[in-house]
């Protein structure tokens, strides 16, 4: 079995080597991630300019590319066969509710499952004031869920978005599927002067919330819970169509 592993920390960060030391034995394992950091830059193709990817060891390369980039890369030209498992993580920081949108973690996954190869995003839970980072909790719950894709498949386009507290395993409550929730952030704006005296900005403001939405991905993963959601690459509103027709077809 091929498994093609990759991120948005960059390839150098912990998260993805101990993701990739944690599934060795589940098959024949390849590491193509960015060869630097790529956090939020969701689902963007590198089309305009050439792609170079360095080899790193064996079944190992860090591309000058975006998350998305890696798995069109990796899974088309660099490994010797298509993937039967994608994994993307583990990223340093959730990806919890709106944030799929944003992220390069998911953006990675959603990437293989339009091109027809199971993927799972994993993210952990860091808080700002955590010291101590728990990624064997999260290579823990990879496995537990990865193991149930190789086992089961997943349903074409479907991608598991899995999320784990930054908390000793034995400390983990357990997993839980859960649904996508809303997270708020402080939409801040910082305004500086260059030494020109011209503006500039600094955009990003720290998480305030999740919404308090029973069997959300946030609110569970606060409590204790590694949350896995199912993701679909259609986000079509079915519900809406309807109504929609009504109003604009002619
Ligand atoms: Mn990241």
């Amino acid at each position: 079995m091929r498994i093609l592993v990759s991120n948005d920390d960059g390839f150098d960060a912990p998260g993805i080597r101990a993701l990739a030391d944690a599934v060795m034995d589940l098959g024949d394992v390849w590491v193509v991630a960015p060869d630097s950091e790529q956090s939020a830059k969701s689902h963007s193709l590198t089309l305009a300019a050439p792609l170079r990817a360095r080899r790193r060891g064996e079944r190992r390369f860090a591309v000058d590319g975006t998350p998305a980039d890696c798995i069109y890369l990796g899974a088309h030209g660099l490994l010797d066969g298509p993937p039967d498992l994608v994994l993307s993580g583990v990223n340093r920081g959730s990806n919890l509710g709106t944030d799929v949108h944003y992220s390069g973690t998911v953006a990675a996954a959603r990437e293989a499952v339009m091109a027809g190869f199971p993927a799972v995003a994993i993210s952990l839970h860091v808080l700002p004031e955590d010291e101590a980072l728990h990624w064997d909790t999260a290579c823990h719950v990879a496995r537990h869920v990865a193991r149930d894709v190789v086992s089961h498949g997943l349903p074409p386009h479907t991608l598991l978005n899995v999320n784990v507290p930054n908390i000793p395993r034995v400390a983990l409550k357990g997993v839980r599927t859960a649904t996508l929730g809303v997270r708020r952030y402080a939409n801040r704006v910082l305004r500086r002067e260059d030494p020109w005296g011209r503006h500039y900005y600094w955009i990003g403001g720290p998480h305030l919330s999740f919404a308090d939405i029973a069997d959300s991905d946030g609110p569970l993963v606060e409590q204790g819970y590694a949350s896995v959601t199912p993701l679909h690459s259609d986000p079509t509103l079915s519900t809406f169509l309807e109504p929609l027709r009504d109003r604009l077809d002619t």
